[in-house]
């Protein structure tokens, strides 16, 4: 028998755990811990609530989850209820899935104003995580700056400018649905350091903002290379500056129509934030060239309107105690996923935040091929049997996958029309709704 804990529930946490599944079927006992009491991480707290499509990978994971072989232990802190050198004692691997759920901080003056916020909590606020759902931004000015030219900044772009008939269909919280419909927001600015042909947007994702009912793209055309220029990008980018290039074709006409407008401001570099009375209202750019690929400040600065900053610029890796960490790269110190014996480390926790979903699977089975490799003959180990008396003992009160179950049925039956759930968004009410 091999006794397996994986850390975290997200889509590396569950690939493992179907990896280890594959492998070593009834010979393996896996345990999947949250410190939620609700699974899927960020399936259900990263993934846009109007992405309904790519959550849908979370009926993959349910297969997994049910049955005995691997068990969901949710509302368990690692690190808190249970120390990792207590993990590695009880299992023969402890796998951390943690992913990336802290947000990279935007190191410029004044970056600590109000209603300047991060898009791990801008983005758990809109998807009801427990830890953001009080963020309540103040979304009554009229400008909002995204910072950042990834797919986070376009969910977040998207979703402030999203009239209430688009969000049908999505699982977005009462409170955020109420939020946005209240805002005043008229112009979002998505501000990038470099240029069009580093931008980190995909074609997908870009395409969306060319149907928005209330919202119309704006790029401005001289910011654009010359077309020739895009033969030597790799398809996907060339696809999404090709996307670029139809924005900045939009006649004004057009743009008149839409209420809403997203800017594209490009070779913008962040210098500080403009507060008055202790909340932001602008934000200084100093204008950059990229040389070589890197952005590089002109001198020229300039200022633009905020009453809103959202940084959309990376996220880092939550440190444990007992586990060496990588600052400088925001993960835990690695080597291709072992990081000391018997402990390892997959997904974003390993990789840092980049790539798909789905680029965690390979990463999930690879991990479980070390696993084996260093796998001594027979395991000592005492497994869930061992973490259920510790549990026992510290009076922890663990959810399993039944438990989520009927969390996800009372979530389901308070949806509103058309819409496929309407999420607890704090722990109490959570673990209340699983006694039905
Ligand atoms: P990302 O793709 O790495 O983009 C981060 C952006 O922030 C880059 O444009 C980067 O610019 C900029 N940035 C970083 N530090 C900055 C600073 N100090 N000042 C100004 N700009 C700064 O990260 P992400 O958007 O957080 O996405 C994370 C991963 O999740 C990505 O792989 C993404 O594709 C994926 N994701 C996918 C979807 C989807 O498929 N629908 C949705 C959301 C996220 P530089 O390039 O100049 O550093």
């Amino acid at each position: 028998m091999r006794h397996i804990a994986i850390v975290g529930s997200g889509p590396a946490g569950y690939y493992t755990a179907e990896a280890a599944v594959k492998k070593w079927g009834e010979n393996a006992r896996i345990d999947v811990f949250d410190r939620l009491p609700v699974p899927f991480g960020l399936i259900r707290t990263g993934v846009a609530p109007d992405h309904q499509s790519i959550k849908a990978v979370a009926r993959r994971y349910e297969k997994t989850a049910v049955g005995d072989t691997v068990r969901f232990a949710g509302n368990v802190t690692v690190g808190k209820d249970i120390s990792i050198a207590e993990l590695r004692e009880l299992y023969d691997a402890v796998v951390l899935a943690t992913g990336a759920p802290s947000d990279r901080p935007l190191n410029i003056e004044g970056a600590d104003a109000k209603n300047v916020v991060g898009s791990a909590a801008f983005v758990g606020w809109y998807n009801g995580h427990p830890e953001f759902a009080a963020l309540d931004p103040d979304l009554s000015g009229r400008h909002a700056v995204v910072i950042g030219m990834g797919n986070v900044a376009l969910d977040v772009a998207r979703i402030l400018s999203k009239t209430e008939a688009e969000f049908a269909g999505s699982d977005i919280v009462a409170h955020a649905l109420a939020a946005l419909q209240a805002s005043k927001i008229e112009t979002v600015t998505i501000l990038g350091r470099r240029g069009p042909h580093q931008i980190m947007m995909t074609p997908k994702e870009l395409g969306e903002l060319l149907h928005l009912e209330r919202a119309s793209p704006r790029v401005d055309p001289a910011d654009l290379p010359p077309v020739e220029d895009d033969a030597i990008l790799e398809p996907g980018l060339r696809k999404s500056v090709t996307l670029l290039r139809e924005f900045a074709a939009i006649p004004e006409s057009i743009h008149g129509e839409k209420p809403l407008s997203l800017n594209f401001d490009f070779f913008a570099n962040p210098n500080a934030i403009v507060s008055e009375g202790g909340k932001v209202t602008a934000i200084e750019v100093e204008r950059t060239t990229v040389e070589a690929g890197r952005a590089v400040g002109t001198g020229e600065v300039y200022r633009l309107p905020a009453d809103l900053v959202v940084t959309c610029i990376g996220y880092q890796t939550n440190t444990i105690e007992g586990v060496p960490f990588e600052e400088r790269a925001g993960r835990f110190a690695n080597d291709d996923g072992r990081i000391l014996p018997g402990l390892y480390c997959v997904g974003w926790a390993k990789r840092g935040p980049s790539g798909t979903i789905g680029t965690n699977r390979p990463d999930g089975y690879a991990v479980i091929d070390l696993v084996d490799q260093d796998f001594a003959s027979s395991s000592r180990k005492r497994g869930r049997e061992g973490f259920d008396e510790l549990a026992e003992a510290r009076g922890l009160d663990v959810v399993s996958f039944r438990d989520w179950q009927k969390i996800e049925e009372a979530e389901i039956a308070a949806a509103r029309e058309g819409a496929p759930r309407e999420k607890f968004v704090d722990v109490e009410s959570m673990i209340a709704a699983r006694s039905g």
